[in-house]
């Protein structure tokens, strides 16, 4: 049986043949109107006035820095709870990444221990000219305080909404709020163009300078002529149709990840020590991936275990984000750690989530899940009859 995957594509006819069209119109690469169409798409959706197609969310992340002209010398504060994407794309500027740690009820960025951080480096007299906060599983961080805070100390903000597609904060989009963000649209993400990204900003100078580097910083003259080192960063027009397909269905694709979360949640409702993590207010969420956080001295099991009963049976499942400031490859960049991310390292589980899980493999999750669950009650009685 093939193996069930966590956030497998979710493509169907609509994508092939949009793929197809754009082939058969003879803009094959690189850019083009199914280019054009899918950042007017999404610039529109967003509340965006510009948005440019790239090859990957990395790459948005890269130029959006390059943009604001962050380079060797400065520090960037990031959250420690991330993919590494967001601490290398900051590094590939010759910056210094600063991890954050995380509000230990959300696992998004704390925005006192920012404040803090920036306060010291203020002090310390280190260059600060932004910020990148993440968007963890597809939940906006709070971006009101974060950009707040930011702009106080004279930063800008680069939002990392890679996972957040879809969700909602204080009433706008993701991809709103600060100065600029990003999304990806790898194959693991909400929706997918097989690989892509996206720089979403109301700053035209930004904007056009982001362009501009993701095609070779090409100057407009007939021979080829450059002031800057450039980037091959552009999204091709192919995928850019497919691009345009997972939209159309990005709401419905949300539904089914939402009837997901619902779906753990009633199977782990009176399991006490288990909780759907990031429950509180998810209705902002764009439930790109559904988390248990595991208390094993209540539960009587731990995150591991379940996860071992879930891979038994073919079953995809992975810790929470390992944070960046455990990683070797960071070892000694400077870190803000209140201990919240490294508990939800060791707590937490994410499951299947893809909105392309068929009802057969919803239900093996969920009996396995239910199984391993019941059998946590055998091997904790004293912690039963406590509750
Ligand atoms: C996926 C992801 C990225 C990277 O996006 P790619 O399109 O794979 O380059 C960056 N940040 C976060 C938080 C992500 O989850």
């Amino acid at each position: 049986m093939a193996r069930i995957l966590m956030s497998g594509p979710d493509v169907t006819v609509l994508e092939r043949t949009a793929v197809a069209d754009a082939f058969d119109s003879g803009w094959i690469a690189p850019l083009g109107p199914a280019v054009d169409a899918f950042e007017t798409a999404m610039a529109q959706r967003i509340g965006r006035r510009h948005a440019v197609a790239l090859a990957s969310g990395t790459s948005a992340l890269h130029l959006g820095l390059l943009a604001w002209g962050v380079g060797p010398g400065d520090v960037v504060p990031t959250s420690t709870m991330t993919f590494a994407a967001t601490a290398n794309a900051i590094s590939y500027t010759g910056a210094t990444p600063y991890f954050v740690d995380s509000d230990p009820a959300t696992g998004q960025m704390d925005p006192g221990l920012l404040a803090q951080v920036l306060e010291e480096l203020a002090e310390e007299g280190v260059s600060v000219p932004a910020v990148v906060p993440v968007d963890l599983l597809g939940r906006s961080a709070d971006h009101t305080r974060i950009v707040e805070i930011a702009h106080r100390a004279g930063a800008k903000v680069l939002v990392d909404s890679a996972e957040s597609l879809g969700a909602h904060h204080a009433g706008l989009p993701a991809g709103k709020h600060g100065d600029a963000a990003i999304f990806s649209f790898n194959g693991n993400k909400i929706m997918t163009t097989s690989g892509g990204g996206m720089y979403l900003t109301d700053d035209e100078d930004a904007a056009c300078r982001v362009r501009h580097l993701a095609t070779q910083a090409r100057e407009p003259a007939v021979h080829y002529e450059h002031r800057d080192i450039g980037f091959n960063y552009r999204l091709s027009n192919l995928l850019a149709a497919m691009g345009n397909a997972q939209l159309r269905r990005l709401d419905e694709m949300i539904a089914r990840r939402r009837a997901r979360r619902e779906a753990y949640a009633r199977i782990v409702e009176d399991v006490p020590g288990v909780e759907v993590f990031q429950r509180d207010g998810d209705e902002q969420d764009n439930c790109w991936l559904t988390a248990l956080v595991v208390d094993p001295e209540v539960a009587g099991v731990d995150a591991a275990s379940l996860s071992a009963a879930l891979t038994e049976a073919g079953i995809e499942s992975r810790p929470l984000w390992k944070p960046m400031h455990l990683q070797p490859v960071f070892a000694g960049i400077p870190a803000a750690v209140n201990g919240a991310s490294e508990r939800l390292f060791r707590t937490g589980l994410t499951l299947p989530s893809g909105s392309a899980l068929t009802e057969a493999e919803c239900e093996t999750i969920d009996l396995t899940l239910r199984a391993a669950l019941d059998r946590r009650a055998v091997s904790a009685p004293l912690t039963e009859a406590a509750t």
